[in-house]
């Protein structure tokens, strides 16, 4: 999507340092950072949120998912991490391109916000 600012971080378009970029996804640092280790993970296709999944997105969202696993072993996160969905305005999504928020580096509590 043209105007979509994750879409444009994925195009390398903002010349974001990639942690990780497949044919598929491509994962990051965000720029306000929850703790210590926080990465988002999104899919190149622009999917505004996990509300508007289709079932063709299936083998997709699990190559995000083993992509997060293997980045948490990168960032030696063995103790312990969260992923993070935000859905919806009530979900606390700021920014309509799916995206898992990948957070680790400190003990996190529970529950969130
Ligand atoms: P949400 O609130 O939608 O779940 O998460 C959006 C995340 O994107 C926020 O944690 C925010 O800090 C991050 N973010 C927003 N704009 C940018 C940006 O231009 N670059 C990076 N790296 N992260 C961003
Ligand atoms: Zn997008």
């Amino acid at each position: 999507m043209a105007d979509c600012l994750f879409c444009k971080i994925a195009r390398g378009e903002l010349s974001t340092d990639f942690l990780v970029e497949t044919d598929q996804a491509v994962a990051f640092r965000d720029i306000n950072p929850q703790a210590p280790t926080h990465i988002l993970v999104i899919p190149k296709k622009h999917i505004p949120s996990l509300a508007q999944l289709q079932p063709e997105d299936q083998a997709l969202m699990g190559e995000l998912l083993l992509l997060i696993k293997e980045l948490a072993e990168q960032q030696d996160l063995g103790d312990g991490y969260r992923v993070v969905v935000n859905i919806g305005r009530d979900g606390g999504q700021s920014v309509d391109h799916l995206h898992f928020h990948l957070l680790g580096g400190r003990s996190l509590k529970w529950p969130p916000g």
